[in-house]
């Protein structure tokens, strides 16, 4: 069964006017999760407030841990950065009454990046607020919008007297920013699905993702010797020497971004293996020669390597700026926690991709644009190892990880009339008496 199922116009029409109604208790509910500040660790009550918004919807949520033990030995697995107690996810599934349909995940994360530097905001990163048809905030876009669009859907369907003839699962998933073992635990529980569409957003466009890189998070850590600054020349400086290693991550990431290191799907990208240097820490006192510092690094991959691979790569490139004279005397030392992720190829041609432009083309008259990621999503994990089919398409946003984020409103509810007619369409519709 690779077409999707016919939707009889009059359903149709029922849907739509049904996520129309529910505009306005669209943007209601991402302001609610936009106030959350839905950090790495803090993520609990935005969960809570999906539960809500899964329970308020008609559907029984439960919870599901991240067993990391359990987990460890599947190659999708990261090394975490902390502790998993206390830290569910939540899921929600609608079982129909007759099976007909193919079964659809939509899975959405809650947790968010931090905010940067606040003062910089319009307005604060967790006080929604909406200018211009958008709504602005730490996670507006990515992706708390997608997380509303997802459950609207499903509202919308049901509100239309109808729910899906096939099994749909949601889900609202933690540590999609730093490792995905949230959607991971999610995938590893759950029935798996038919296919699975995560709801990210698009840059400054709505998009079909059909590729993604990879990530690796390294933590290089260089130890000097401490001196007395009136005899630096007696000591090795940690942080300048941690400087000498950035050079070599970035002569890395100029190789890396040449054409025959290339997977097809980012031919035309400009720039998609990107080397972050997202944190720094190190020295002692401003007069004193510092003994340690500790970098934290974000090295894209290519999709077709390992990320095993490029670990590798990580070791052998750090290794080798401990051979550089500026580095005498220093001792270098990498660890692996966070992203241990590969990159993930979404064909455009498979079923539910093209059910969902389908849907995107008879509610916008256009076919949606795709999208080769130069970021990593939660998606990879029904192509790589579950099984599924899967896919990313969300609303335009701007500024996401940046200052201002925010999200287009029409864009969202748009992508809510999009989600609401690809389950109809792949699942199937049945009235709900
Ligand atoms: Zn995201």
């Amino acid at each position: 069964m690779d077409t999707p199922l016919p939707i009889d116009p009059g359903a149709r029409r029922a849907i739509l006017d049904a996520v129309a109604a529910l505009e306005g208790e669209a943007v209601a509910l991402l302001a609610r999760l936009v106030r959350h500040r839905s950090l790495l660790g803090q993520e609990q009550s935005c969960l809570e407030d999906m539960a809500a918004a899964y329970a308020e919807s008609g559907l029984a949520p439960f919870r599901v841990p991240v067993d990391a033990a359990a987990l460890a030995g599947h190659p999708g697995f990261s090394p975490p950065l902390i502790d998993y107690a206390g830290r569910d996810n939540v899921a929600a599934m609608h079982r129909p009454r007759a099976a007909r349909g193919r079964s659809l995940m939509l899975q959405g994360h809650v947790d968010v990046v931090p905010e940067g530097a606040g003062d910089l905001w319009a307005t604060p990163p967790f006080e929604p607020a909406v200018r211009d048809g958008r709504m602005y905030g730490r996670g507006a876009g990515d992706m708390k919008a997608g997380l509303v669009s997802a459950v609207m859907a499903w509202r919308a369907l049901r509100l239309a007297g109808l729910q899906p003839a096939a099994e749909l699962q949601m889900a609202a998933v933690i540590e999609e920013e730093c490792t995905g073992n949230g959607a991971l635990a999610v995938m590893q529980a759950l029935p798996r699905p038919d296919a699975c569409v995560i709801p990210e957003p698009g840059p400054g466009f709505t998009a079909l993702y059909v590729a993604e890189v990879g990530v690796v998070w390294a933590w290089v850590t260089v130890t000097g010797r401490p001196a007395h600054v009136r005899d630096m020349q007696a000591g090795v400086n940690a942080i300048e020497a941690a400087y000498v290693v950035a050079q070599k991550f970035k002569e890395y990431e100029t190789a890396m971004n040449r054409a025959e290191h290339r997977h097809p799907a980012f031919a035309g990208h400009n720039h998609p293996i990107n080397v972050n240097f997202g944190t720094i820490e190190g020295g002692e006192w401003n007069s004193s020669v510092p003994t340690r510092a500790r970098v934290g690094l974000r090295v894209g991959v290519m999709p077709g390597r390992s990320c095993r691979d490029v670990a590798r790569e990580i070791e052998r490139l750090v290794a080798d700026a401990g051979t550089d004279p500026r580095l005498a005397g220093a001792r270098l030392a990498v660890a692996f926690r966070g992203f241990m992720a590969d990159g993930a190829v979404f064909d455009p041609d498979q079923p539910i991709a093209r059910a969902v432009a389908d849907c995107h083309r008879a509610v916008t008259g256009q076919a949606p644009r795709h999208y080769a990621a130069a970021a990593l999503t939660d998606a990879r994990f029904y192509t790589l190892y579950g099984g599924a089919q899967a896919t990313c398409y969300g609303p335009e946003a701007d500024s996401i990880h940046g200052i201002d984020e925010s999200v287009g409103l029409a864009a969202m509810h748009e992508v809510t009339r999009v989600l609401a007619l690809t389950i109809a369409g792949w699942c199937g519709i049945e009235p709900t008496q």
